[in-house]
This record gives C-alpha cells, structure tokens and sequence, in this order.
C-alpha cells in the first residue's frame, strides 16, 4: 500500500493546528503509520528540501522549517501521495481552495502550515529520513470498511 510523508511545519504546531490536520487524513480513511514531535537542526532540514538548493527562497525556507518543532507523519492508503496533496491545497495559500487545509488555515506561502511529498518515489525518500528505523506495522480494523 502507497504511503506519503507528510509535516505539520512550526506555524502549524504553534497554532494548535496538529489535533485538525491529523483529523482530516484519519477521517477520510487514511492510515498513520508513523508519528513524531520534533524539532530538526539546519543540516536536515536542508537534506529535506535539497532539490529546492538553488531556489532564492531555501534559506529562509529553512529558517522557517528550523524555528521550533514539527509534527512528522507517515500515512498510508491508496492513492494517498496525490489524495493528501489534494488535502493540503496549492503551495501559495492564496491559490489553495477552501476545503483544503492550506485554503482554510493559511495566507502566507512561506507560512503555509504543512508539507506533504510530491510524488512516491519522494514519499519514500523523506519517510526514510525522518524516520530511519521505518513505519509502525499494524493494519487498522476499519479496512474492510473503507476498502471494498
Ligand atoms: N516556498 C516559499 N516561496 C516560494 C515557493 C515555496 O517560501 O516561492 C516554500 C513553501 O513553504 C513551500 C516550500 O517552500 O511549501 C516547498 O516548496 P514546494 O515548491 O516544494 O511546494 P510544496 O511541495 O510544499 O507545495
Ligand atoms: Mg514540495
């Protein structure tokens, strides 16, 4: 089963936003398979946004993900990459529609709440990052109700 990383960025857990973001992945079927407060150093939050190196905005990009903690996540479920970046809403908030988290919670598009991976193959790459030893292995009770 497809599973994606995804980060509830500072702004997001200084603003009591963690409890409403993890509801709506678990409402909607998806799967946690890993969960963490943290709070990471320069050097990986570098390593997280390297394919961004060259922009002009990864150092302030990087300030921001460095300024206090971030609540990372794996979750899992068909199509769940495209779904939850669906969930999230359009990088500038101020393209995100209303319904999405980045659409009902944010203005600003280095204030935008959360990340989530782009595509599989980057789902696999951050997930090994953040979380070296791999995700918790359970299946959920609720499969049979939510897969057909
Ligand atoms: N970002 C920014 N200014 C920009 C583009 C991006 O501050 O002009 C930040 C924003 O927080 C975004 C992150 O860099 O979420 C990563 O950019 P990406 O293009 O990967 O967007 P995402 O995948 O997060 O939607
Ligand atoms: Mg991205």
């Amino acid at each position: 089963m497809e599973q994606t990383f995804i980060m509830i960025k500072p702004d997001g857990v200084q603003r009591g936003l963690v409890g409403e973001i993890i509801c709506r992945f678990e409402k909607k079927g998806f799967t946690l398979k890993g969960l963490k407060l943290i709070t990471v150093d320069r050097p990986f939050a570098e390593k997280h946004y390297q394919d961004l190196s060259a922009k002009p905005f990864f150092s302030s990009l990087v300030d921001y993900i460095i300024s206090g903690p971030v609540v990372a996540m794996i979750w899992e479920g068909k199509n769940v990459v495209l779904t939850g970046r669906k969930i999230i809403g359009a990088t500038n908030p101020a393209a995100s529609e209303p319904g999405t988290i980045r659409g009902d919670f944010a203005i600003d598009i280095g204030r935008n709440v959360i990340h989530g991976s782009d595509s599989v193959e980057s789902a696999n790459k951050e997930a090994a990052l953040w979380f070296p030893d791999g995700p918790v292995n359970w299946q959920s009770s609720l499969h049979s109700w939510i897969y057909e």
